[in-house]
């Protein structure tokens, strides 16, 4: 029991998500990008939570900006994608994708998921059943490709799909309702899409986050995840910037 991991959410910005995850053994608390370093300090002293670790996700200034305030406050260690220098303020712990370290006793999996942009990782730590995805995965929706392709988006969704079912999925915005309307127009006789749509506006107009999806309701009803190609991820991706 006491090695489980703590998993709270947060909105910060106007319409980012802040993350904590705390090992309760270890008295390790991370922080999943720095969205909004207020609500994030509040978030930790409000539970008597030290801020021990950050992980970034990619270089955008909503996941990073509070990077610097946090690490000279804290001390915190700052792990995030090496790939491109300079590009993560404050970076002491470089990730490259495809490797795994450790949050207390709990694997942590690193997986590169370029598309959103090229530096895009995954945090995966199975112990908690759960995904932080960033930019990449929205529910019901995916990032912009800014500066990665088709295909590479296509494959790094592949990645969080073949998580287990159960897997809940972090992702950094709450887009799901606008994503949602998109989606219908992509597969408008989606009955699992009809049901996620109810479950997600009642959410929403409880005053509630939408956050985390599951993998098991984004195979069923997100159009980008549904994706049969890349081509076709492009198609459905091009259709969605202008919608
Ligand atoms: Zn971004
Ligand atoms: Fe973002």
């Amino acid at each position: 029991m006491s090695n489980e991991l703590e998993v709270v959410l947060f909105p910060c910005l106007s319409d980012n998500y802040g993350i904590l995850i705390h090992d309760n053994a270890s008295g390790e608390t991370v922080s999943i990008d720095t969205p909004e370093v207020d609500k994030i300090e509040a978030a930790c002293s409000e539970r008597k939570w030290n801020l021990t670790q950050i992980w970034n996700t990619h270089h955008h200034a909503d996941h990073t900006g509070g990077n610097l305030d946090l690490k000279k406050k804290f001390g915190t260690k700052i792990y995030g994608p090496g790939i491109v220098k300079g590009r993560i303020p404050g970076l002491s712990n470089p990730l490259f994708g495809e490797e795994t370290f450790k949050l207390g006793t709990h694997d942590v999996h690193v997986l590169s998921t370029p598309g959103h942009t090229l530096d895009h990782i995954i945090y995966y730590v199975p112990d908690a059943m759960s995904a932080f995805v960033g930019d990449t995965l929205f529910a019901l929706g995916c990032g912009r490709l800014f500066e990665g392709s088709k295909e590479d988006m296509y494959n790094s969704l592949k990645k969080i799909s073949s998580f287990p079912d159960e897997t809940k999925l972090y992702c950094a915005h709450e887009y799901t309702l606008s994503n949602a309307e998109f989606a219908l127009t992509v597969e408008p006789s989606n009955n699992d899409l009809k049901k996620y749509i109810i479950k997600a506006k009642k959410l929403r107009a409880d005053g509630l986050p939408t956050v985390p999806t599951t993998v098991d309701s984004e195979k069923k009803c997100n159009p980008f995840v549904r994706a049969v190609s890349a081509t076709r991820l492009g198609e459905i991706r091009a259709a969605k910037d202008i919608f």
